[in-house]
């Protein structure tokens, strides 16, 4: 939050001392509306185009959508083809602007799925916009009216995105999400700033000419802020992309993509910082080892489909079995290991034995009938000296001993 109230400091004093200016072309209207052309299009056309290449990109293409939306609101409001019908330009243009703003807000909640209500805010920001078009039919054309109802309809939107990406993005897109948080806001303050301006001093209908708000200094601010604004906000949106794709990817890369359970890289992570914590702190650490009893028989019978529910759902049942803070990793074809943190040997057995007896209760139901299956497990706890080789080691030879003991049991190492 630092940074961005800094940068809108910073940003306010550029914007200050170059509108004091006395040089009239260093913040011209015409010009900052060129830019904004250049930059949203420029933005709009990269984001629809990163958006297409990989799957779950629908929101990045309606981001882009927007920036095309107002690149083409800026566009409206300034061409000069508009000549004679520059008000009704400017109608249509901060119309088109108002649509951007409504995609933008739209992808951000399918972006951070944010809860269904959040869409209720487009109601009373669609109200103000299209306000602007019934006020047009009653009265006709009147310029603060226009810039009044667009920026209230945008300040609804802009603070209602501040509050989603400051209050429904993953904890992990953490950073990302409060800068454009923060810079959602300073374009709500700027957008208010308009609106006070407008209110305060009625520009005389029909007095507009092309880029010239009648001496409002708030317009060129606005024009510079909004340049700014769109470049970090695109930044950011990729910022958070790119952490959401870096989550997925560590996320595959630890897992069992068959039962969705820790897979061994993860395990062995998990155990060798619980073994460096146990040994820290006294505290006890156990794992299990669990095989399958005679699964290659399950595949001879079944097929490989049947034997692939069957492991999925001997995951399932071991993990309704195991304490928050136990760790389920698949570590081979249909062997398993649990990691049990701060268990004592007699806890662990339990648990063993808890695992054992819900696998044997367990029926997969298939086409071609109900199949059931068997675990063998063996214990082992850590030793005051030893590491995690000889725990997994020790907990190898005790599932060995459950094995050759005729199967379906829990042994416990005696190392
Ligand atoms: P034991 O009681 O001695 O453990 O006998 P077993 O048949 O379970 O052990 P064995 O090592 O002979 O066979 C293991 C079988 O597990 C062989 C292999 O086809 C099967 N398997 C390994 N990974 C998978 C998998 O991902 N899906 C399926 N369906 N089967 C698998
Ligand atoms: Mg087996
Ligand atoms: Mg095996």
């Amino acid at each position: 939050m630092i940074y961005n109230f800094t940068g809108l400091a910073a940003l306010i004093i550029v914007c200050t001392i170059l509108n004091e200016s006395e040089d009239p072309a260093l913040l011209s209207v015409p010009t900052l509306h060129l830019v904004n052309i250049a930059l949203h299009l420029i933005a709009g056309l990269c984001l629809i185009v990163a958006g297409r290449s990989f799957r779950g990109g629908a929101p990045l293409g309606l981001w882009g959508l927007s920036n095309l939306l107002y690149a083409l609101g800026f566009l409206t409001v300034t061409s000069p083809l508009a000549g004679s019908h520059a008000l009704i330009g400017n109608l249509i243009g901060n119309l088109l602007i108002d649509a951007g703003t409504v995609v933008a807000y739209v992808s951000l909640c399918l972006f951070l799925k944010s809860p269904r209500r959040t869409l209720w805010l487009l109601l009373p920001a669609g109200l103000f916009s299209l306000a602007k078009v019934g006020l047009f039919l009653v009265i006709g054309l009147y310029l603060p009216a226009n810039v009044v109802l667009g920026c209230l309809c945008r300040v609804l939107l802009t603070v209602g995105s501040a509050w989603i990406l400051w209050h429904h993005a993953e904890p992990e897109l953490r950073p990302a999400s409060g800068v454009l948080a923060g810079f959602q806001l300073i374009w709500a303050v700027i957008l208010v700033a308009r609106v006070v301006w407008e209110l305060g001093i009625v520009i005389p209908t029909g007095t507009i000419a092309h880029g010239d708000l009648g001496g409002d200094p708030t317009t060129p601010v606005a024009l510079l802020l909004r340049c700014c604004v769109t470049f970090t906000l695109t930044l950011g949106y990729l910022w958070m992309l790119g952490r959401r794709l870096e989550m997925r990817l560590n996320r595959l890369a630890r897992q069992d993509p068959l039962t969705r359970v820790a897979n061994r890289r993860a395990l062995w992570e998990a155990g060798d910082s619980a073994m460096t914590r146990a040994h820290q702190q006294g505290w006890p650490l156990a794992v299990l080892m669990i095989d399958v009893d005679h699964f290659k028989s399950v595949n001879d019978r079944w097929g490989h489909g049947v034997g692939d529910r069957v492991l999925t759902a001997v995951a399932t049942t071991i993990s309704a079995s195991l304490r928050n803070g136990d760790l389920l990793g698949r570590v081979g074809g249909e062997e398993f290991a649990v990691l049990l943190p701060d268990a004592g040997a007699e806890a662990a057995a339990n648990i063993a034995e808890r695992i054992r007896k819900a696998v044997e209760m367990l029926v997969v139901d298939t086409s071609h009938g109900s199949v059931t299956c068997t675990i063998s497990a063996g214990v082992a706890m850590l030793g005051a000296h030893s590491g995690w080789d000889r725990l997994i080691d020790d907990a190898d030879e005790a599932l060995y001993r459950a094995k050759t003991g005729g199967r379906n049991r829990v042994e416990t190492a005696t190392g």
